[in-house]
């Protein structure tokens, strides 16, 4: 399903102040589908035509498993783009990749279980990479999740972050408390088993945009470049790139090459179509700027790790090339 017009301007702003770059990080069943489930009511408002929400139940389920993997939404003039990270060695270099797309992470503890091993796998990854998470102990609705078990909870993150060498600005986390399951955040825990008042996603949604910083503007000035971090096969546009541009800006139309990650390139591509994901839905956008994360088409040539880029130029984005993040921005 592609969508057109109103959409399509708000999901790919021309400034990249206006983006927001995220990672949601978790230990299985601490709640990463279900969160990403309700940002997705945000996606839903983004669209003019509000097709995410009318569509049935299955289809709904099938737009999770798809968008798990990322979904942009707007939020109070922002744009998100958030991105799912694996959570363990399985995925070798891709966690790297991803979290090179992204200039923040939400952090997901299950209030009641504290960080188990997949947390720290994932923290030490965002850690080096110079993200500063923003912690969320999730399921507080629990009776269990008492202000003591929270207290405790939210010491052994510290300990988590200390023990993985974590700067002092990266020990100095904000934390929120929520029931992704009732779809609430807030920054002050609530008393046990009662929603707070006015019980919405938005105070989370609201910490990011102050909290993690937006992509650097000064590259938007240089010549086009993308690092390909995942693809995927679609019956009728063939393969379809994701990942962030780095540099400058991509419309549809413009003539690109791939410079291959192992050396060498070729030229004669033109993108084809551009393309956000919206939950399930697929957004057609005219232009990306530097710091959006996209979806192009139009380069069957281009795998993971390899590099996008405008016809000027000769230099492959090194595989875990990311931008650092503006770590002074708090
Ligand atoms: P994931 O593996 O991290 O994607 O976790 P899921 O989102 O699939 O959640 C795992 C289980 O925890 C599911 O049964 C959810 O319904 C449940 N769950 C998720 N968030 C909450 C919450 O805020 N409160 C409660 N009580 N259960 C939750």
């Amino acid at each position: 399903m592609i969508q057109r017009g109103f959409a399509s301007a708000v999901l790919a702003p021309t400034d990249p102040k206006l983006i927001r770059n995220i990672a949601i990080i978790a230990h299985v069943d601490h709640g990463k589908t279900t969160l990403m489930d309700r940002l997705l009511t945000f996606c839903g408002a983004t669209l003019s035509e509000d097709r995410v929400m009318d569509s049935n139940q299955f289809e709904r389920e099938r737009g999770i498993t798809i968008a798990s993997k990322y979904t942009s939404f707007q939020f109070k003039g922002h744009t998100f783009n958030a991105v799912d990270t694996p959570g363990h060695a399985d995925f070798g270099g891709e966690v790297e990749r991803v979290l090179g797309m992204v200039d923040g992470a939400v952090l997901l503890v299950d209030a009641n279980e504290g960080p188990l091993s997949q947390t720290k796998f994932v923290v030490e990854k965002a850690l080096k990479r110079g993200l500063k998470p923003l912690v969320v102990l999730n399921k507080v609705d629990r009776l269990g999740a008492t202000e003591q078990r929270c207290g405790e909870v939210e010491s052994s993150v510290f300990d988590v972050f200390a023990n993985l060498g974590a700067s002092d600005d990266q020990l100095d986390f904000p934390v929120l408390y929520a029931s992704a399951r009732e779809g609430w955040a807030s920054a002050s825990l609530p008393p046990p088993g009662q929603p707070p008042p006015d019980a919405s996603m938005a105070p989370l949604l609201e910490a990011l945009v102050k909290y993690v910083p937006p992509p650097p503007s000064e590259s938007l000035q240089d010549p086009f470049s993308f690092l390909v971090v995942m693809t995927e096969r679609h019956a009728f546009l063939g393969r379809i790139a994701t990942g962030r541009v780095h540099s400058g800006s991509v419309a549809v139309g413009d003539r690109i090459k791939v410079l291959w990650k192992d050396g060498g390139q070729e030229e004669g591509f033109k993108v084809t179509k551009l393309m956000k994901r919206c939950g399930m839905t697929t957004v057609d956008v005219e232009r990306a700027v530097a710091g959006d994360i996209v979806s192009i088409a139009g380069i069957p040539a281009a795998g993971i790790a390899d590099t996008v880029a405008a016809l000027e130029v000769r230099q492959a984005l090194p595989p875990g090339k990311i931008d650092p993040p503006t770590l002074s921005m708090v």
